[in-house]
């Protein structure tokens, strides 16, 4: 999505670590003109998909699945919470996940509740490094929902998260990925 790359070199800065701040627009303010017609692409790229619940993780990945959902006939937003917990209950489904930027391992939970057969999911995701996005694609599995794909507004190509999921057969749409990140240059895939 050429406007989400334009953006990225506009407002993005690059941070050590391989951490890419786009707080300006993405996950700190948020743009919401510019997340609806993120919304919007990713409805065009999943027309023709049964969806009818979006799943995402907290925090950073609410505010975007909830304004896409509007294009996606208000489905609800399902977000997965990060619980350090050890004490699951039966009602939960669960999988463990490292945090890229905080460095921590925790369990992320959803409710029983709100996945189930029945459901047709998009996860939604602002950022995909190295795969979060399986830990939910793990607890899809678990609810027996079927996974309709992963849209991600960014991804970090040479972190191959994406590439791993597009391997096992999943449809990743990502809206910028980028291939090279330095404190001066960055470069999308084609
Ligand atoms: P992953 O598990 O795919 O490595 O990363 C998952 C989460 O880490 C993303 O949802 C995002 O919140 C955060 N993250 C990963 N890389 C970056 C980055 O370069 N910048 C920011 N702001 N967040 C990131």
């Amino acid at each position: 999505m050429e406007q989400l790359k334009q953006r990225i070199l506009e407002d993005g800065t690059v941070k050590p670590g391989n951490v890419l701040k786009v707080d300006s627009f993405l996950n700190h303010q948020i743009d919401i003109a510019f997340m609806n017609q993120i919304g919007a692409e990713f409805a065009r790229r999943f027309a023709g998909s049964p969806v009818n619940k979006i799943l995402t993780i907290e925090a950073s990945g609410i505010g975007i699945a909830a304004i896409c959902a509007q294009h996606f006939n208000n489905a609800p937003v399902v977000f997965a919470k990060k619980s350090k917990s050890l004490n699951l209950d039966g009602d939960l489904y669960h999988a463990r996940v490292e945090s890229f930027t905080h460095k921590t391992v925790s369990d992320v939970v959803v409710s029983k509740k709100f996945l189930s057969p029945a459901d047709h999911v998009l996860v939604i995701d602002d950022f995909l490094a190295n795969g979060c996005a399986s830990r939910l694609i793990e607890i899809i599995g678990q609810s027996g929902a079927t996974l309709e794909g992963c849209g991600i507004a960014i991804e970090k190509g040479f972190q191959h998260g994406g590439d791993r999921l597009r391997e096992r057969g999943i449809r990743v749409e990502s809206l910028a990925i980028i291939e090279e990140m330095s404190d001066t240059t960055l470069t999308f895939r084609d």
